[in-house]
């Protein structure tokens, strides 16, 4: 269902934590809530479960007005972090329970717990209690039970932080898998950036409780609004150097010049470590580094050390260019993808 969240506003005795906060989710979409610890995205969940009153604000459901109704009558399912699960109940139980409390018959209940125990596979381990599942097993068990009733709205909380790596790139895969399958609206709480891009179809960045910026996974990677966004998304993050610019606007990194809007100012300049050329040798558009570090992490290398005596991280296709540790290279970088931030206040400018 559409969801829609017209300025909302949560305080914990007088202390603002989710200041005015407005979003419209379209029906199907998955849609992370991002942002450091603390920033309000558990808050705003809650509010939207109805786990939490909100201070003010409007929460729509389907177009209807939701803000003051109970949880239990919101459309909504929800998978904590913590899994939740019954531990006296069996897999099976715990997936029919949501059922069982709508008045569904137990054994349209029992054939539908079914079904969705076998697309999320745990339907071997239907009659296993809880405590007898590995952490993903669980929480597969927990997202079957989130869905089993199809929710209007479906809410994640973190619903992979308890997974070793390989269970939790599976498991995120099988999340967006169910919920474009079943068309589920769904709002993703996380503050990995890399699960949050590649799970999302919208990604809402929250700063200490206000929407710093909203849109697509490309676009907030690819155009960040300021310093903030720029360096949250991006592994490994985006490469920062710090200058002052002259009467003129320009700013120099090594021998390159910059164009900006800003005359005499410290600036933050940020270059993505894959928008970087590496050069046979110097030209007088180059830049030295001096490479400190080379890691393979795959199809890709990483290269650490040194540009014009700031840190910088570049990535170069593994096998491609045979650099050694201690060595000095030449790059030569696509001006039009240096981003320009004021130091002051991080908003970019460029
Ligand atoms: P995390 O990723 O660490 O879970 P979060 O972004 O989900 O963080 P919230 O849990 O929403 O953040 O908390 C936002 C702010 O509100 C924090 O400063 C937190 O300390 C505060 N807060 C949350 N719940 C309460 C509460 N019940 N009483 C008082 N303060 C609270």
């Amino acid at each position: 269902m559409h969801l829609e969240v017209r300025n909302l506003r949560k305080s914990f005795d007088g202390k603002e934590v989710v200041k005015d906060i407005s979003f419209t989710i379209k029906q199907g979409d998955l849609v992370c809530l991002l942002g450091p610890s603390g920033c309000g995205k558990t808050t705003v969940l809650n509010m939207i479960s109805g786990l939490l009153d909100v201070t003010s604000g409007t929460i729509m459901i389907g177009g209807r007005d939701v803000t003051h109704v109970h949880p239990k009558e919101r459309g909504i399912g929800v998978v904590f972090q913590n899994y939740a699960l019954y531990p006296h109940m069996t897999v099976l139980e715990n997936i029919m329970f949501p059922l069982l409390i709508q008045k569904r018959s137990k054994s349209e209940a029992r054939d539908e717990a079914i079904k969705i125990a076998k697309m999320v596979e745990i339907d071997q381990h239907l009659h296993k209690k809880p405590a007898m599942l590995s952490g993903g097993q669980q929480q597969r068990v927990a997202i079957a039970r989130g869905i089993v009733k199809k929710p209007g709205v479906l809410l994640l909380d973190e619903p992979l932080s308890n997974l070793d790596a390989r269970l939790r790139l599976v498991t995120r895969e099988n999340i967006r898998r169910i919920v474009k399958q079943f068309n589920i609206t769904a709002i993703f709480v996380t503050h990995d950036q890399e699960e949050a891009l590649s799970i999302s179809d919208q990604i809402i960045v929250l700063n200490q409780g206000v929407i710093q910026q909203k849109g697509n996974p490309q676009d907030l990677y690819q155009n960040p609004n300021s310093l903030f966004v720029a360096k949250f998304m991006g592994n490994p993050p985006i490469n920062l150097f710090e200058g002052r610019t002259d009467e003129a606007g320009k700013i120099k990194l090594d021998k390159i010049s910059i164009d900006t809007p800003c005359k005499q100012q410290d600036v933050i300049l940020g270059v993505r470590p894959e928008t970087f050329r590496i050069l046979d040798q110097a030209s007088p558009q180059s830049v030295e580094f001096t490479v400190e570090l080379v890691q393979l992490i795959g199809r890709d290398t990483i290269l650490s050390g040194k540009l014009g005596g700031q840190m910088c991280k570049i990535v170069t296709e593994t096998g491609k260019n045979n650099i050694r540790e201690n060595s000095i290279i030449h790059l030569s970088i696509d001006t039009t993808q240096v981003m320009v931030f004021e130091k002051q206040t991080g908003a970019r400018v460029l």
